[in-house]
């Protein structure tokens, strides 16, 4: 494949969890431009979710959403199955669905960390394995970690850090588990990205703009773009790592 070969989708289907808003929503409707089939989830924004939809059918694509809250293990294994009945099968499954529990470290709650554990690693756990269920060879099990798991620049985010770290060996025992299927695992981790969990122009977003290399917080798009690539034919040797878009954050 040539660099300038865009990626054909066409006759594939995507599961994209946390695809109402911000980078779930730009990675939608990416793999629908692409030619994917394209089913997300979300938790409360039902009309944003429809929106998407609509954005999907608006690409000639058929588009699906289903209220599934990641901490909720039966609804999410729910929605994988609907999806890929619905759609008539499986291809790609995005783990995206996401908070952004911040604060000082004296103050997190118990219950926020088991929600942080449950939005995050549980979810993207169970939604994985039952996702397995309905991939061929060829599947891509996209997740969306952080950057802040691979380096943490300042304080307030031990919590998220963590729930975060469970993805990189998520990942790589997905990749020996489901290798010799033809089935691929690959975490992608953000860096700073301009949405409504961490809008580019919040006064904290300034301290975080000077940690990246390039000067700028990503676009949902600029992250989509790089999951686009993944769930294409230019992903099928990468498994079992990380591919990190944060501007040079880690550099
Ligand atoms: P966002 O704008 O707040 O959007 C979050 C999405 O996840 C929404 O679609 C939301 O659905 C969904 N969601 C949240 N809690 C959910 C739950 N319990 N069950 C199901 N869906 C749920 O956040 P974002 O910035 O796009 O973040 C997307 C992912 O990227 C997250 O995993 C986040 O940790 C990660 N990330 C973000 C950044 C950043 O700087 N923005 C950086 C690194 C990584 P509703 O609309 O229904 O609430």
């Amino acid at each position: 494949m040539h660099a300038d070969t865009p990626v054909d989708l066409t006759g594939k289907a995507a599961l994209v969890t946390g695809g109402s808003r911000g980078i779930g929503a730009a990675i939608a409707r990416r793999l629908a431009e692409q030619g994917a089939d394209v089913a997300l989830t979300y938790a409360r924004s039902a009309d944003r979710a429809a929106e998407v939809v609509r954005d999907i059918e608006g690409a000639g694509r058929r588009g699906l959403a289903l209220r599934a809250d990641a901490a909720d293990a039966d609804a999410i294994r729910e929605a994988v199955d609907t999806a890929a009945r619905r759609l008539g099968r499986l291809d790609v499954l995005v783990g995206n669905a996401g908070i952004g529990p911040y604060g000082p470290l004296a103050e997190v709650t118990a219950d926020e960390v088991d929600l942080a554990l449950a939005v995050h690693a549980r979810a993207a756990f169970l939604t994985a394995q039952a996702a397995a269920r309905h991939l061929g060879a060829g599947g891509r099990i996209i997740t969306i970690g952080s950057s802040l798991a691979e380096r943490v620049p300042y304080p307030g985010w031990t919590l998220y850090s963590m729930s975060k770290s469970a993805l990189v060996g998520l990942t790589k025992g997905l990749a020996r588990d489901l290798g010799p299927r033809g089935i691929t695992a690959v975490l992608v981790q953000p860096g700073s990205t301009d949405t409504e969990m961490n809008p580019a122009d919040a006064p904290e977003a300034a301290a975080e703009r000077e940690f990246t290399a390039l000067g700028r917080y990503a676009r949902p798009e600029e992250i989509a773009a790089a999951v686009g690539y993944l769930a294409g034919p230019g992903g099928a040797y990468i498994t079992g790592t990380t591919i990190t878009v944060d501007g040079g954050v880690t550099a």
